[in-house]
């Protein structure tokens, strides 16, 4: 067997491990192995590109190559072993930004390379591609990690003419890839670039807080497409599927999450959703009554209870309160009460975030019951707990027309017969609206933070 016959088969099994991988993710069950899996295949596919002959050529630069990885592995290593759950969202921004710019610098050497052979019009198209979408998705993903990490407001920034301005900018892009494919001369690619890295943070700032993971997403399946375009210029087949991989998972990923929002793709990207604050976002409607308690009432509603719908959401995460959750999930279950939790599809603030956090303190996985389940047993649970969420079981998302979240699919938390909300203040929740779950006659407010309150519920629970 020929070295390249050799190659290519190590390289059929990385990208069928990448296949293997997504179906894993499918699943919390499997999706630590799925993760697996394309990290062993991601390394096969690494080592063989060393053994790669390139027009008759071995790799050059072999020991520049390994110290980029071995910076690479240095910083990338503690930063994702260590990273909050909470800014899990900017850490997948700024990977998915690095990979981004990686692939249009690709295309840039291509361009160099390829351009002294004369090569078809479409060849070169491919690179110039890779430039534009790399780039757009390098500065994008620049701009909403400094979003998320509150570098610069969250807020939408607007301006007049802002998406007249943007189109201008695509078109401003469309010529110069023209321009360059008559000219073939570098200092139009040179020009793309930079407007590319205009369009991205252009393209980024009017998107608004709890709209940056879903564009988060979109530009991660934008880098997938620079890498597959990548991919076409380079001759390699890995590259393309990897990329293709990535471009379709996170252009459904994007959809999926928007729809979860209630809200069309078009709206999260235009709408800078969340420029407009409700007027009592400070801290609920003045002179509306609330009904407060402390944790032993809740604990005395819990431990009578025979079924209790437990609802998380992101303050479950700034509380890190998933182990004395599950704690209590135990000793109420010792009681003989029935505790299962339902998991919103963007509860926290990205998907799977609830289902991770949950899995970090071994909550059993058949425990967790989708959006769907959850509202069909609420109908008849003696309690709903909601650890921290807001948005995810606000009314206004079914009854109100003129809430900006009008047509979100909710966790129906009012349907049960009692709901404890535990939250530390009446502030509003990511979209930063009130919430008339708060001021129903059913629910029991227990301010304080999340950990503190369940670790005063259990010692409750305990001690009755
Ligand atoms: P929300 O952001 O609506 O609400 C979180 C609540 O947690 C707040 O009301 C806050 O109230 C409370 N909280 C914060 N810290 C603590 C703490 N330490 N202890 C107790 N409570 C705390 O959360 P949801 O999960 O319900 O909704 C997620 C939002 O994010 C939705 O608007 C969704 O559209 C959006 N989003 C999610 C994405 C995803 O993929 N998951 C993607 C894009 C957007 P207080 O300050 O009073 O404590």
């Amino acid at each position: 067997m020929s070295r390249e016959t050799l190659i290519d088969l190590l390289y059929l099994f990385s990208a069928t491990t990448f296949l293997l991988a997504l179906k894993g993710l499918g699943s919390p069950k499997r999706a630590r192995a799925g993760n697996a899996v394309a990290a062993l295949g991601m390394l096969v596919a690494v080592v063989a590109t060393f053994f790669k002959y390139v027009d008759g050529h071995a790799l050059h630069h072999v020991g520049l190559i390994v110290l980029a990885m071995f910076i690479g592995v240095i910083v990338a290593v503690p930063t994702a072993r260590f990273v909050q759950m909470t800014a899990m969202p900017q850490l997948v921004a700024i990977f998915n930004g690095v990979g981004g710019g990686a692939a249009a610098l690709v295309s840039i050497t291509e361009f160099v390379h390829v351009r002294a052979t004369h090569p078809a019009t479409y060849v070169i198209l491919e690179v110039l591609l890779g430039v534009l979408i790399g780039t757009v998705s390098f500065a994008g993903s620049a701009v909403a990690f400094a979003k998320l990490q509150e570098l610069m407001t969250g807020r939408p920034i607007t301006y007049p003419a802002q998406q007249v301005i943007n189109a201008l900018l695509g078109a401003g892009a469309v010529a110069l890839i023209v321009a360059t494919l008559v000219t073939s001369s570098s200092v139009t690619l040179w020009a793309l670039l930079a407007l590319a890295a205009v369009l991205g943070v252009a393209f980024v700032l009017p998107i608004g807080g709890a709209d940056v993971p879903v564009l988060i997403s979109l530009l991660n399946a934008f880098t997938g497409l620079a890498v597959a375009a990548s991919g076409f210029t380079l001759g390699s087949n890995l590259l393309i599927v990897a990329g293709t991989l990535v471009g379709a998972s996170g252009i459904l990923l994007t959809r999926l999450m928007s729809k979860a929002m209630g809200r069309s793709l078009g709206n999260v990207l235009f709408s800078a959703f969340g420029s407009v604050v409700t007027a009592s976002a400070g801290g609920g409607v003045e002179g509306r009554a609330v009904r407060s308690g402390s944790p032993e009432d809740a604990a005395v509603l819990l431990s009578y209870a025979a079924r209790v719908v437990v609802v998380p959401g992101y303050g479950l995460a700034v509380a890190q309160a998933q182990h004395v959750l599950r704690e209590l999930a135990e000793v109420l279950g010792e009681k003989g009460v029935e505790v299962v939790y339902a998991i919103h599809p963007v509860a926290g603030r990205m998907p799977g975030h609830m289902n991770v956090l949950l899995a970090e303190a071994n909550v059993p996985y058949e425990d967790l019951i989708e959006m769907d389940e959850a509202n069909s047993e609420l109908q008849t649970a003696d309690v709903a707990l909601v650890v921290g969420a807001n948005d995810t079981v606000n009314p206004a998302a079914t009854n109100d027309p003129h809430s900006p979240i009008y047509g979100m699919p909710i966790i129906h938390a009012d349907l049960a017969e009692n709901v404890i909300f535990l939250k530390r203040s009446m502030r509003p929740g990511f979209a930063g609206i009130d919430n008339e779950l708060l001021y129903n006659p059913k629910t029991t407010l227990v301010f304080g933070d999340a950990k503190d309150t369940l670790t005063k519920v259990v010692a409750a629970v305990k001690a009755g």
